[in-house]
């Protein structure tokens, strides 16, 4: 699974694929009849979040629907990366529209790959259909990196998302033997005005880990992109319809829910992140210094904090932000849903 591609959180390796634009002809929007079941990669963000509604909108029944989580920072205690609150919103999310939800991670998460020595990249975990655990992986070639994923278009220094989610979540599909029988379409929120880069996505086309024409395995696995075309309006609208209370990162003005300390965070983000979450930060800001290799180029975190002002955080939402019980509710009324702070903001983030 030594992967070089980036998916949820930019370029891809198959960029060469995922980058060309759509040929004449070719179906640019599935037939949802067709599936047997569809996986909404779920980071708990706005976009994952519509991709699921747009489905209930489409009248598929939630039977049908699984949402999937990738843990950043694994499930073996790390906190280096993510919004501690993240993995819980995404459960009582699911809980509150009672459809399925499932989690693959690397082991160790980000920090031991970071960490890696020598050593191989760590096994994935996650749960098949069934209940069963499986652990993929975790025997390939020997490797070194010591160094956080860089701020750069070179992707293999940019490491996080290939890693962490997008090979996670290939390993989920490829080894759970459900995915060989039917039809699946597995729905990602990128939308075309978050970057250049992501307007050119396909729409819809075979999924990485799809193998329809396999002699031995067939797994027919298609991905649909369904709010590429969507204007971040209609992304909240949706989420207005249906009383969905947003990520706390946007309740505290964040316009992305990303890794809470994401190697593209602005300098206010990272002022943001010195200031409320000093001991996530400084544990970044030492292993930079250790490692004698920063996340940006030419810049340490310290560096990058100190040209932003942090913003003020509302109390209430940085102490859910930073917990791992959501205690809000995630229904409220449509007719009192409000935009969060973080809306049409700042969009600094994975391209
Ligand atoms: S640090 Fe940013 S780019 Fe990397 S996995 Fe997290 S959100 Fe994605």
């Amino acid at each position: 699974m030594e992967q070089q591609s980036l998916f949820h959180c930019g370029m891809t390796a198959q960029e060469s694929a995922i980058l060309q634009d759509a040929q004449p002809g070719v179906q640019s929007e599935p037939s949802l009849d067709d599936y047997d079941r569809f996986i909404v990669f779920f980071s708990g963000g706005k976009d994952s979040v519509a991709c699921f509604l747009w489905l209930l909108d489409q009248g598929i029944s939630v039977e049908k629907i699984e949402l999937h989580h990738h843990l950043v920072d694994g499930r073996e205690g790390s906190e280096l990366m993510d919004w501690p609150i993240t993995t819980d919103y995404c459960t009582k999310f699911a809980a509150s529209f009672g459809v399925r939800m499932s989690f693959s991670w690397k082991e160790g998460g980000f920090e031991r790959e970071m960490l890696r020595h020598e050593a191989p990249t760590a096994p994935v975990h996650f749960y098949t259909q069934s209940g069963e655990k499986r652990q993929i992986g975790g025997v390939g070639p020997l490797g070194t990196r010591e160094k956080f994923p860089q701020v750069s278009a070179d992707l293999s220094v940019r490491w996080c998302s290939s890693y962490l989610k997008i090979g996670v979540g290939e390993a989920y599909i490829v080894n759970d033997p459900v995915f060989r029988q039917g039809k699946t379409l597995v729905l990602t929120g990128e939308r075309a005005e978050e970057s250049t880069a992501r307007a050119r996505y396909k729409a819809f086309e075979p999924h990485r880990s799809d193998n329809r024409d396999g002699v031995r395995v067939k797994r027919w696995v298609d991905v649909f992109r369904a709010v590429h075309s969507w204007k971040e309006a209609q992304v909240w609208d949706i989420m207005r319809k249906y009383g969905v209370n947003p990520h706390p990162a946007y309740h505290l003005g964040l316009s992305r829910t990303s890794c809470m300390a994401c190697i593209f965070g602005s300098p206010q983000q990272w002022a943001m992140l010195k200031t409320y979450m000093p001991r996530h930060f400084s544990r970044i800001a030492n292993y930079e210094t250790a490692f004698g290799t920063t996340i940006k180029r030419g810049a340490t975190v310290e560096a990058t904090a100190a040209k932003g002002i942090a913003p003020e955080l509302d109390p209430y939402w940085l102490d859910i932000a930073m917990g791992n019980d959501f205690t809000a509710p995630i229904l409220i009324e449509p007719s009192t849903w409000v935009l969060p702070l973080g809306a049409f903001g700042e969009t600094s983030g994975p391209t």
